[in-house]
């Protein structure tokens, strides 16, 4: 069977091993982040329908978990936009629920979770990994570019809310660009924006990816550990998966990378679309080989493509 909403298993930083579900299509957000890995929103929104129809996906996940023999960490909903933007999410979370134990975990912008019916969803997941990049509308507009009804007030509540009423896991995810939302202002405001807010895990991150806006750039470790100490709370700043630890790390897909791109440089859709690999798998290759030096971006016509580094 051929899947187009479910993709992987990929290394996952912080899920390990992770299938991925795309329940809402290439680009279709209530966010249009700078730093995004995906793309450039084509439709910024936040009205919820069923964007890919729950059945496809349901059906897709059972063939996979009827064919699948190695190990698999999560389930998670995530993929090409917002994911509770999808209005069966909960529905299709209560039926893997009934065909397997596999944990289920939900990527969320976090723009949905001020609704009640939407955290009664996610709920229904065994983690949920909110972003929080602003506590305030003037960094929110610059780093995330939401639509114009979401604002960082809601995000929060959300959040708060979700605390209050949820026993499953939560994780914070805060991602700094410089230039953007890296001021002390914004840590200050994010770190209380968090006394009030609970949370398992704090994990503050950077562009590590191809960004959808070419200027949004990384902060430096150094940089990165002063946003740690001022926003407090047990922050953590994430680290790269390790391949040799990670059981969804694919020798065959990386060497098939490396092979394609030593032929001629290209583009993640080029890898993707030639490779038959999600991608968002592509992008987890992409990330670790150019942190190596193995791999590097360059702009062809204004477009980027990643070129094989000769040693
Ligand atoms: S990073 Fe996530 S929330 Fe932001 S635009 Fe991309 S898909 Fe949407």
């Amino acid at each position: 069977m051929e899947y187009k909403h479910i993709y992987g298993p990929v290394p996952s930083r912080r899920l390990g091993v992770s299938l991925g579900i795309d329940p809402v299509p290439l680009k279709v957000c209530s966010f249009n982040c700078v730093y995004c890995e995906v793309a450039k929103t084509t439709l910024l929104t936040t009205k919820r329908r069923e964007y890919v129809p729950a059945e496809e996906i349901l059906n897709e996940l059972k063939d996979f978990l009827h064919n699948h023999k190695g190990p698999l960490d999560y389930i998670t909903f995530s993929g090409s936009g917002e994911p509770t933007l999808n209005s069966k999410l909960g529905y299709m979370i209560d039926e893997i629920k009934k065909m397997t134990n596999v944990p289920v975990a939900v990527l969320t912008n976090s723009t949905l979770l001020y609704l009640r019916s939407v955290r009664e969803e996610v709920e229904k997941a065994d983690l949920v990994k909110c972003t929080l990049d602003a506590a305030e509308d003037k960094y929110l507009r610059r780093i995330n570019q939401p639509a114009k009804e979401v604002t960082a007030e809601k995000i929060l509540e959300g959040i708060r809310l979700l605390g209050e009423e949820y026993s499953g896991n939560i994780l914070i995810e805060i991602m700094l660009v410089k230039g953007i939302n890296d001021t002390e202002e914004n840590y200050k405001q994010i770190s209380k924006a968090l006394d009030s807010i609970k949370a398992d895990r704090i994990q503050i991150n950077t562009v590590v990816r191809p960004p959808a806006f070419g200027f949004a750039r990384p902060l430096s470790q150094k940089e990165l550990e002063f946003a740690k100490n001022v926003i407090g709370h047990n922050a953590e700043i994430i680290k790269p998966f390790n391949r040799k630890t990670n059981a969804a790390y694919r020798t065959d897909v990386e060497n098939a990378i490396i092979g394609s791109i030593k032929i001629r440089p290209q583009t993640i859709k080029d890898l993707s679309e030639g490779l038959g690999v999600h991608r968002d798998e592509i992008l987890k290759y992409i990330e670790l080989l150019e942190s190596e030096g193995k791999i590097k971006e360059i702009l062809l016509n204004g477009e980027k493509f990643y070129k094989y580094i000769e040693k």
